[in-house]
């Protein structure tokens, strides 16, 4: 059964539609990436499955769960949890606070411990109680990823881990996902290094101005295909 289906979803922000009709289902263990340049509708497309952003159309079903117009904390007890752009961590914690706050709303299959938080960030036990913001960007990240593990979820969302982040850090966060596919977590990556998302993703969706335009494997798509997906024929 698919683990998460949108379908022909919308999404506005009062008259301006940023979402038109978009499909994507996500099988069980599979992770997919979303591409798209600036303003393509990616981050609103994470926001409307988070209930950040309520759709204005279509439907998001978890399993056999409707979670369409479902408040945010809701959708996240359901087992779908989001790593923000930006991170959004909150800056006055611990590290270790920070990680704990993310395993209060949801237990779920209980994979997700501190300790195998640190297994996969070894860092993050070294840094414990250091405040967040101590933390360089790619530990931050590391500290978001984590928060949005300790939930346990079905369904990880990571809307562009990479923005601002060196090559060598983005590698080492990248590293982090085998172990999060073996603890069975799905996972949504948002990506505008499309290089980035060949390498990660099982399948991916191309988005440009609010639509899905291309979709399929990684090797089974040419490069000019996904070119014209991303800007546009010219
Ligand atoms: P980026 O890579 O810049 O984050 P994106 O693909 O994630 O781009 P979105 O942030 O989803 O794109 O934006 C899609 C469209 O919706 C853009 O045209 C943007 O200007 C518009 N938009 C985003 N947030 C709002 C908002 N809060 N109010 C009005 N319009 C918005």
């Amino acid at each position: 059964m698919t683990l998460l289906s949108i379908t022909d979803l919308t999404a506005r922000y009062g008259d301006f539609q940023a979402l038109f009709g978009v499909d994507i289902q996500l099988e069980p263990g599979e992770t997919i990436a979303i591409i798209g340049a600036n303003g393509a509708g990616k981050t609103t497309l994470m926001r409307a499955i988070t209930g950040i952003v309520p759709p204005s159309g279509g439907s998001i079903r978890l399993q056999d769960r409707d979670l369409t117009r479902a408040p945010a904390p809701e959708i996240l007890k359901a087992g779908i949890a989001m790593v923000p752009e930006g991170r959004r961590l909150f800056p006055s914690l611990t590290v270790e606070e920070n990680l704990l706050i993310g395993g209060q709303k949801r237990q779920g299959n209980g994979f997700w411990t501190l300790a195998r938080i640190h297994e996969l960030f070894p860092i993050l036990a070294e840094r414990r109680h250091s405040p967040a913001t101590a933390l360089s960007g790619g530990q931050q990240q590391m500290v978001a990823i984590g928060r949005a593990l300790m939930s346990n979820p079905e369904v990880l969302l990571c809307d562009e881990l990479s923005l601002g982040l060196a090559p060598v850090v983005i590698k080492e966060i990248y590293a982090s996902f085998p172990m999060i596919r073996q603890s069975g977590t799905a996972i949504i990556v948002v990506e505008q290094d499309i290089g980035q998302a060949m390498k990660v993703a099982d399948r991916l969706y191309c988005m440009m101005e609010g639509r899905i335009t291309l979709s399929g494997r990684p090797g089974d798509l040419s490069r000019e295909a996904i070119h014209d997906a991303y800007f546009g024929v010219s």
